[in-house]
């Protein structure tokens, strides 16, 4: 009875197998007729900075509006991307159209135009192509490459190898790269001193157990003050409330993100916040 119930579990195992597969391609297809049909956007979030609201930056997080049905979640749809290796396509689209936006906001804005961060997968980092790709868009654009900051993960380059070897090349661009979620992944201390970013975004789960609690409060103390000794920006990510705002400056940060300041929305929206000179809160 054992080596039957086993069996039926290896059936069960290979079945949810079969069907993450089936799952993978049937959306990877649906992603790629996406790609062609031109049903991706990307909304930009804003980076301010503290406490007063100036917007220094935006990240583009990318949106995807199928006609027929409602809109798909990054969450979802990414990993999938990353799995069937569709992420390259979809990733040049990004960097093309996140280019494009940056480029139009040097022209109008100069010297107070946002830096515009872009989302880099790990499957990316290990394209030896990524660093040409990006530098002939900007030189296409005319982009000054302090205008852009690719986000990568740590897990990404942790384990060093040729995904290390393109951030160092990216750098070498003059563009920023930031740490995203940083925190969370296989943080190591090592990684800052090996791995070229020029940025850290401390990952929202810091900033939410931002209630008082001694412990909390020196993490987010520490995290911030490794940043300014190794001479990197530190952006909190997820800042939700005003009472985070104020206390996030008083622990030392000087750049936010998060849902208080400004949603995801498009490009638009932020041409009206520069505008502005500051998010509308
Ligand atoms: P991320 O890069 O860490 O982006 C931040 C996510 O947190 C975004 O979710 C943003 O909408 C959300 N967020 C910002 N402020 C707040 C807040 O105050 N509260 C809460 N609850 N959430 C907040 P989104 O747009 O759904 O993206 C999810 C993830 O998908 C991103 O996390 C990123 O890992 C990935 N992603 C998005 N766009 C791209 C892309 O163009 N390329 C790649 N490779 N990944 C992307
Ligand atoms: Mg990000
Ligand atoms: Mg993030
Ligand atoms: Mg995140």
């Amino acid at each position: 009875a054992a080596k039957h119930a086993g069996a039926n579990r290896f059936q069960e195992h290979t079945a949810e197998l079969d069907s993450t597969a089936q799952h993978d391609a049937d959306l990877a297809a649906a992603l790629r007729r996406g790609l062609d049909r031109g049903e991706f956007h990307l909304a930009y979030q804003p980076i301010v900075e503290l406490p007063d609201g100036r917007i220094i930056g935006v990240e583009a997080l990318v949106r995807w509006q199928p006609p027929d049905g409602a809109m798909v979640s990054p969450a979802d749809f990414i990993p999938v991307a990353e799995r069937t290796g569709l992420i390259l396509d979809l990733g040049l689209w990004v960097i093309e159209t996140a280019c494009a936006d940056a480029a139009r906001w040097q022209r109008e804005h100069g010297p107070r135009a946002p830096r515009v961060n872009i989302n880099v997968s790990a499957r990316q980092l290990l394209d030896p192509e990524l660093p040409d790709q990006v530098a002939s868009t900007m030189a296409r654009y005319r982009l000054d490459p302090d205008k852009i900051t690719l986000e990568i993960t740590e897990t990404a380059v942790f384990g060093g190898g040729a995904a290390l070897s393109t951030v160092k090349e990216l750098r070498e661009l003059g563009v920023g790269v930031a740490l995203d979620d940083f925190g969370t992944g296989q943080s190591s201390l090592t990684l800052l001193r090996t791995c070229p970013v020029t940025t850290l975004k401390v990952d929202k789960s810091f900033i939410d157990e931002l209630n008082g609690t001694a412990e909390q409060e020196a993490i987010a103390t520490s995290l911030s003050t490794i940043a300014a000794t190794l001479g990197l920006r530190a952006v909190a990510e997820g800042v939700e409330t005003y009472e985070q705002a104020v206390r996030l400056e008083a622990l030392g940060y000087r750049y936010a993100q998060g849902y208080y300041f400004a949603k995801p929305g498009p490009a638009a929206l932020i041409d009206a916040a520069l505008d502005r000179d500051r998010v509308q809160q």
